[in-house]
């Protein structure tokens, strides 16, 4: 745990009692604080209360004996309105804060030239994080990973000398942490995603923004227009990472073609082919963005190499689970949209595709030119009659209801095939909550089902 100790004597209000609201009363209180928390749901306030954290409703509270209000990220700070905690705040000129401006402003007191990195953009956060934390951990170096994946970031060990902190950052972290000062800011890409809780285009770009505006170095995809033009507004020391799909639009960057990062000056840095956890495009994108990282935190070509070679990746995107004879099996339940889905269809071919769930917006319609990558599709879930009618007379399908028909079917297809690496794949393009609480539940289940076949 990290005590926060920047705000000692002090009394704090906190709002939002889920498992990183419950650590960043903990961090307060270790730290000499004076919490009082609250939540809208009794589950939060009960477990606080169990903790002996003291509890009460914040409304009922005199709020100008508040130093800080501590908000989690998932409440509402703007969009689509400000939570009442936020108002009464505001009213009451009380500053609203996140737990990772805590980390800051305890990092700035304790140990200021602690390596801290932080990652964001819309697409990719977690993989590159992971990505990042492995390479520095193979490396031999004292690594701590948290924030929007995993732990948050009060319950990781304080920050220290040789200790680095690799920290993923969602936009509404980022939007409760004005001091937010990285040595190494991460800016991946951004399209349009959460406008409902942003607002504009350009608000959710300005938030995004701001990480890498603190950041002593910064590290921007510039394959979007609007990361290119943070790029290009910031004058401090940056990285521009670049994978072009056609033209080249910026030949200042760190650029990877064929799988092969290159400096602007052409030479070979880095080789991704052939590492099942990187594949495709996008996952160029993520290994150049690590190997910039690394390399301002000065490891080896070496060490970076083999840091990126040795990634066993995250569950479910694009998941190695298993082969059976030639056939390989693939755990892609985190793709929840087709944007998603694409990046596993073009990874691959001769895909037997296991597709379905709740549908999004649009359905599978932008997955059209990728369908002669795909031998047969197997339908479960909600979305099975609108995916059939979009498959029809183009892809063979089947329909499946359930994951448990659609794996065994499909696997007895791919090996029947006579394909030299048929691909049994789940990428559902499809929420899943029709039948699985969460894609975690959803892939899980297919990976049962595999290893059940193996
Ligand atoms: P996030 O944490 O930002 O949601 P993840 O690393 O969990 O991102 O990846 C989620 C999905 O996003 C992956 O399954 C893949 O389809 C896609 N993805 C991963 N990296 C990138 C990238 N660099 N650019 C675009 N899409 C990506």
């Amino acid at each position: 745990m990290t005590p926060v100790t920047v705000f000692a004597g002090k009394k704090i209000a906190l709002f939002g009692l889920g498992g990183s609201g419950l650590a960043t009363a903990r961090a307060l209180k270790a730290g000499g604080s004076d919490v009082l928390a609250w939540d809208d749901g009794a589950e939060g306030v009960s477990r606080a209360a169990a903790e002996d954290i003291a509890t009460g409703d914040l409304r009922e509270a005199d709020w100008s004996g508040f130093a800080a209000l501590v908000l989690s990220p998932g409440v509402p700070l703007t969009h689509p309105e400000p939570h009442w905690s936020v108002r009464l705040a505001r009213e009451a000129g009380v500053e609203i804060i996140g737990d990772i401006e805590l980390f800051c402003r305890e990092r700035r007191a304790v140990a200021p030239a602690a390596p801290f990195v932080a990652i964001t953009g819309t697409n990719g956060k977690s993989t590159t994080t992971a990505l990042i934390a492995h390479v520095l951990a193979q490396a031999g170096r004292d690594v701590q990973m948290g924030g929007n994946i995993g732990t948050a970031i009060l319950s990781l060990e304080p920050p220290a000398e040789g200790r680095v902190h690799v920290i993923e950052m969602s936009s509404f972290q980022i939007d409760l942490t004005p001091g937010l000062d990285p040595t190494v800011g991460v800016l991946m890409n951004i399209t349009p995603d959460h406008l409902d809780r942003h607002g504009t285009m350009e608000q959710y770009a300005a938030i995004k923004e701001r990480l890498v505006c603190g950041a002593g170095l910064a590290v921007i995809g510039v394959d979007d227009g609007p990361s290119r033009a943070i790029a290009d507004r910031r004058d401090g020391e940056t990285v521009r990472v670049h994978v072009p799909s056609g033209e080249v639009l910026s030949t200042d960057a760190l650029t990877v073609r064929d799988g092969v990062v290159r400096n602007p000056d052409g030479t070979a840095l880095a080789d991704v082919n052939g590492i099942g956890s990187l594949r495709g495009a996008h996952n160029w994108q993520n290994a150049a963005v690590a190997l910039a990282v690394a390399r301002a935190l000065r490891l080896s070509g070496e060490e970076i190499q083999a840091g990126l070679t040795s990634f066993p990746g995250l569950p479910h995107r694009m998941e190695e689970v298993g082969r059976r004879g030639n056939v390989l099996f693939v755990n892609d339940s985190k793709a929840t949209n087709a944007d998603s889905t694409e990046k596993a269809l073009t990874a691959f071919r001769d895909i037997h595709w296991i597709l379905g769930g709740k549908a999004k917006e649009g359905g599978i319609f932008p997955l059209v030119p990728y369908f002669e990558r795909v031998a047969h599709a197997y339908l479960i879930g909600a979305a099975s009659d609108a995916f059939a009618a979009t498959l029809e007379g183009v892809v063979p399908y089947t329909r499946c209801e359930t994951l448990d028909v659609a794996v065994p079917k499909a696997a007895e297809n791919a090996a029947a095939s006579g394909a030299p690496e048929p691909v049994v794949l789940l990428s559902p393009a499809c929420a899943s909550y029709d039948q699985f609480r969460n894609f975690e539940i959803r892939g899980d289940r297919f990976r049962e089902l595999v290893r059940a076949l193996l």
